[in-house]
């Protein structure tokens, strides 16, 4: 039978990790951190592990992680969630991504995202049905153009897919944004699908300003989130949805047939972790603008022209004053050559400009293996 997604390979992460791992490269490429989460964490799974708690969790999620949920979206974020009908917990925010696209977008709906987008929307968009639209965002800073988008809101989309913080760029809305951008929704029936997986690595004093900050915005929105982020636990698959009640009944009809439930013993050992220690997150954008500022200094006298990301673990680095090779074989010869793997952005556009000179690297690894790597960088000219 004829492929559901005919223009879908492997993605660029698994295929620059296995390069990575072929060639004995540093890996920079997708995203994880090369360091543990939390051992207070850890010790609460084993804890769960051994107390018998490896059955199904219920549905929505185990009720003290959604009420911790809850609890966290309301102090932060002002954003009063229940927790029994407005907080889903899923397997990563992968599931919950593809949940909430299932839930809204039905045959010939209309979605729109900005290049470069991550690439696990427009699939999910293409098996439901749906038209994908792509906005390219605008170097340098890969802001917004808003009258492309209020161009596009004409046409009545089912919804707008909005990544803050954003990947691969590293971009982060202001006020000033989810203002325009809540004038020009106002009078549209338009959803917004909130992908804000990195929203406690913002830098430089920047608050992170999620769609459910914002009640005119809060009110259509979808906001999916990770705990492998914010806990440095990527291979735990554990995420979740935030929406009022009506989108997140839809959200939860997906999810109950798509995996059932999350993890058991993850749950309850997060719901324990966030209660006692509700301050990790605040000091994530201290230890990773740490990571960031060593790199771009070692960087300094390389060939790259990189201005210091705004938030995410990645950093984007311009090649164009070494090469003006493809991104897509400057990752390669990056990789093969001087041995350091990272991701080209083109693969996140539908259109990607001619002249793109950028490659995406992540700095949530050690001090040493980042010392090399850009030790390495610095060679290339
Ligand atoms: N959205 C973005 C922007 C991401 O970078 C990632 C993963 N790194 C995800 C979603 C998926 O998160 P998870 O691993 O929890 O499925
Ligand atoms: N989100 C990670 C990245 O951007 C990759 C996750 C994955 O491999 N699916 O690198």
């Amino acid at each position: 039978p004829p492929s559901r997604l005919p223009r879908v390979g492997t993605t660029i992460f698994s295929t620059m990790s296995q390069l990575a791992a072929d060639t004995g490269a540093l890996n920079l490429s997708q995203g994880f951190p090369d360091f543990d989460g939390p051992q207070a964490l850890k010790d609460r799974v084993s804890h769960y592990l051994n107390q018998g708690h490896n059955q199904y969790a219920p549905m929505p999620g185990v009720p003290a992680l959604r009420e911790a949920i809850a609890h966290k979206v309301q102090t932060l974020y002002g954003y009063h969630a229940d927790p029994d009908h407005e907080v889903t917990v899923t397997s990563g925010a992968t599931e919950g991504i593809f949940a909430a696209i299932a839930a809204c977008v039905r045959p010939g709906d209309e979605v729109i995202v900005f290049d470069p987008a991550y690439d696990c929307y427009e699939p999910a968009i293409t098996l439901n049905g749906g038209i994908t639209h792509h906005l390219p965002l605008q170097p340098p800073h890969f802001t917004i153009d808003w009258q492309q988008l209020a161009d596009l809101l004409h046409r009545q989309p089912r919804l707008v897919i909005v990544n803050n913080p954003h990947n691969p760029t590293g971009a982060v809305l202001t006020q000033q944004d989810l203002n325009q951008l809540a004038d020009l929704l106002a009078e549209t029936p338009t959803l917004l699908l909130g992908d804000e997986v990195y929203e406690h690595i913002v830098f430089d004093g920047r608050p992170h300003l999620s769609l459910l900050s914002h009640p005119a915005l809060a009110a259509r929105s979808i906001v999916v989130s990770s705990f492998g982020k914010t806990y440095h636990t990527t291979g735990w698959k554990v995420g979740y949805v935030v929406a009022p009640q009506a989108l997140s009944a839809e959200v939860r009809k997906v999810h109950q047939y798509l995996t059932f439930s999350t993890s058991t013993p993850f749950q309850w050992a997060l719901a324990d972790f966030m209660n006692q220690h509700p301050e990790h997150h605040t000091q994530l954008p201290h230890f990773y603008q740490a990571k960031r500022d060593h790199f771009c200094d070692l960087l300094r006298n390389s060939h790259f022209n990189l201005t210091p990301t705004q938030g995410t673990y990645f950093q984007l680095l311009d090649y164009h004053a070494i090469s003006d090779q493809l991104d897509t074989e400057m990752a390669l010869r990056l990789t093969r050559e001087i041995g350091v793997a990272a991701i080209p952005i083109s693969v996140f556009y539908a259109e990607p400009p001619r002249d793109l000179h950028y490659l995406r690297l992540c700095f949530a690894k050690s001090e040493a293996t980042l010392s090399q790597a850009a030790e390495r960088l610095c060679h290339l000219s």
